[in-house]
């Protein structure tokens, strides 16, 4: 079951929670607050319920943040996204991404690093289809030319990040260190060979 790591940060959204019977959005300026306005709530109401209101609350919270948010705010259970959008972001960052590789002279990752890595993604519930902008798409996915005949035994299996987009059988043999110029702000899941702290 999802949980909030800090009750002390207000999650993207606010602190705020529809009840599920009544379908009336309650809201508070804290943690305790909400719990409070909740439990009052449903008393009001007669409406009973099972189990820990607190992790209903927060469960209904890490619900409805997006892929990103979700890793950034909450543990337990991540749901994770059915694909994911690439946009105009997205190919900045890849041209940063890019960018970094070229001036930092190119070079790739051991066959072996790569491997794993890709590994790790073909069994990750992040690694989703892209969808959105085919331009985008087109210019994302051009990666994998600069890639030459490289590939790993998981290749059918790498589609794109949900965390960045990154298009997965590319990524698996870049540097780090170069994947990080485009990757600023995104929160990676803790088994993710991406995440770096
Ligand atoms: S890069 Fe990390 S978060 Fe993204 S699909 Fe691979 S293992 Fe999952």
């Amino acid at each position: 079951m999802m949980h909030l790591r800090d009750l002390t940060v207000a999650p993207p959204g606010s602190w705020s929670f529809k009840d599920p019977t009544t379908g009336i959005r309650i809201s508070a300026t804290t943690y305790n607050d909400l719990v409070r306005n909740v439990q009052q709530f449903r008393r009001n109401n007669g409406i009973t319920w099972e189990g820990s209101l607190g992790a209903e609350i927060q469960q209904q919270i890490c619900g409805r943040l997006n892929a990103v948010d979700q890793v950034a705010n909450c543990s337990g259970g991540l749901i994770p996204p059915t694909h994911r959008s690439v946009g105009a972001k997205d190919v900045m960052r890849f041209l940063s991404v890019m960018g970094s590789w070229v001036s930092s002279g190119g070079g790739f990752v051991e066959q072996e690093e790569a491997e794993r890595r890709a590994a790790i993604c073909a069994g990750c519930s992040f690694n989703v289809e892209a969808a959105g902008c085919s331009v985008c798409q087109d210019i994302a996915g051009n990666v994998a030319k600069v890639l030459g005949g490289r590939s790993t035994p998981h290749d059918a299996q790498l589609k794109n990040c949900g965390i960045c987009g990154c298009e997965g059988k590319s990524s698996v043999h870049m540097p780090l260190d170069t994947l990080k110029a485009g990757s600023s702000g995104y929160e990676y899941p803790t088994w993710c060979w991406r995440r770096t702290r």
